[in-house]
């Protein structure tokens, strides 16, 4: 899909996602840990292993742009999506909602400032 034309609606971004046949629908324990298992008893070993198996089917996924979309506007509360953790998609929206800082006006310059010169331009 190209990626400029991505649906605005969460159900579209959805439908995109499933009609690329992504890799965590066949194997969802490798992005969502092992079934039956609390997050908290998954041995930090086997989790970091499985996550960074995750990420690599995530890296090659042709849908990956759909997914974070979707991904940075419902903010799952586990599971790997798009390659990130639940915690690294806080950090992800919490960089895009801060407000950038304004840009610095040229009337602000101080007087004496010059402006540059390019050599053999007038
Ligand atoms: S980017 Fe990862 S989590 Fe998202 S659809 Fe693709 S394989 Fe699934």
């Amino acid at each position: 899909m190209c990626t400029s034309k991505l649906p605005l609606s969460l159900a579209g971004l959805r439908d995109v996602v499933l009609a690329g046949d992504p890799g965590c629908l066949c194997d969802p324990e490798l992005f969502t840990g092992p079934a039956g298992t609390e997050p908290e008893d998954e041995p930090p070993g086997d989790r970091a292993a499985r996550i960074a198996v995750a990420r690599e089917v995530c890296a090659a996924c042709p849908v990956r742009l759909a997914c974070l979309a979707y991904t940075l506007r419902t903010r799952p509360a586990a599971g790997l999506w798009a390659g990130f953790t639940p915690e690294e998609i806080a950090v992800l929206v919490a960089a895009a909602n801060r407000p950038a800082r304004p840009r610095r006006s040229t009337a602000l310059r101080p007087a004496s400032a010059e402006p540059v010169r390019i050599a053999g331009v007038a």
